[in-house]
């Protein structure tokens, strides 16, 4: 997310609120929505299923069910982050130069895909 400063716009990760130092790596999502690698290593590691269905933060999928892992900052529940993004963003971290983290996705639960959309009901024979 962006804040209006006096001084200018500032970069904020949606998941800690840490104001972004113009060094650090971040991700950004859809809408300005940020996430920084530490927010992300969290996500990785505490990830969780259940509660209410969800909108995922970064790539603002809405309605996402709960058995879709997803994490949020429990002193910012408001931004979340589902495991599509997160494993996408660790990928993308993985590959940014100069980022000493490596994603390794057989360390992590495998991504749960997301249900298709029921099929129209076969027209009577
Ligand atoms: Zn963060
Ligand atoms: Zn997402």
């Amino acid at each position: 997310m962006q804040r209006t400063d006096p001084e200018g716009i500032v970069l904020v990760c949606d998941f800690c609120r840490r104001d972004w130092d113009g060094q650090e790596p971040m991700i950004e999502g859809h809408h300005g929505s940020i996430i920084c690698l530490e927010c992300l290593k969290q996500a990785l590691a505490q990830q969780g299923t259940g509660g209410e269905k969800y909108t995922c933060t970064l790539c603002l999928r809405f309605n996402i069910p709960p058995k879709v892992p997803n994490w949020k900052n429990p002193a910012h529940p408001e931004a979340v982050i589902c495991q599509e993004c997160m494993y996408q963003s660790a990928r993308t971290f993985s590959r940014t130069e100069g980022v000493d983290w490596k994603f390794e996705p057989g360390a992590h639960p495998p991504l749960v895909k997301l249900p298709k959309p029921a099929p129209e009901e076969a027209p009577p024979s």
